[in-house]
């Protein structure tokens, strides 16, 4: 089974103003798109066809770097349209708050570990909450690299992550990445967070 590029829950205009339209659309039909049909030529033929996009990262390793970059660019994307939503943002509630609060003291500080993990990334990469053995802690990777992967300097189950690829923000926001992080807050769908972090638990 050849990889497929996800359909959106929202429209491309839906997470206007704080992602422009045009953003959205290159973003999801030409980045990721590019994405999937690279892992699908990377794989074309070989075992790793019926494995899961999850199983792939895990053994990153054992792969070429085609497979580690599209492939992490597909799963890091698939992740990243379903933890945005058009009228979203706000605070976690339920056992996520609260995970949130006794990991960072508060969800402030959460948003202040996480931004800085966007805004230190050098070039390109991700943010991300995690599942670290039971708790939630924040990373960052470079690239296409997530932490599912066995490369990955600090592994765990993510869920939820922010693009700092300028290809995420560029045409909106110019240079000035900490805008667009500080934007991000406004897009973040906690509901399908706190289910991630549910399953991840
Ligand atoms: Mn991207």
């Amino acid at each position: 089974m050849a990889f497929e590029l996800p359909k959106l829950a929202y429209a491309y205009t839906a997470l206007e103003p704080h992602i422009d339209a045009q953003t959205m659309e290159i973003h999801h039909s030409k980045h990721h798109q590019a994405y999937v049909t690279n892992l699908n030529v990377a794989i074309a033929g070989s075992d790793t066809e019926k494995l899961s996009i999850e199983e792939i990262c895990k053994n990153i390793s054992k792969y070429p770097m085609p497979v580690r970059n599209n492939g992490g660019g597909h799963f890091n994307h698939s992740l990243f349209w379903s933890v945005m939503a058009p009228n979203a943002g706000g605070e976690p509630t339920g056992e996520l708050g609260a995970a949130i609060s006794s990991a960072f003291g508060s969800f402030a500080d959460f948003k202040t570990q996480f931004a800085a993990a966007g805004t230190t990334r050098f070039g390109s990469g991700w943010a991300w909450l995690i599942v670290k053995d039971g708790k939630l802690a924040v990373s960052s990777t470079p690239n296409q690299d997530n932490p599912l992967m066995d490369v990955a300097d600090v592994k765990g189950t993510p869920i939820l992550g922010m693009d700092v690829w300028e290809h995420a923000y560029y045409l909106k926001y110019q240079n000035k990445r900490p805008d667009y992080i500080a934007a991000f807050w406004n897009l973040v769908n906690w509901a399908e967070v706190a289910k991630r972090f549910a399953s991840a638990k």
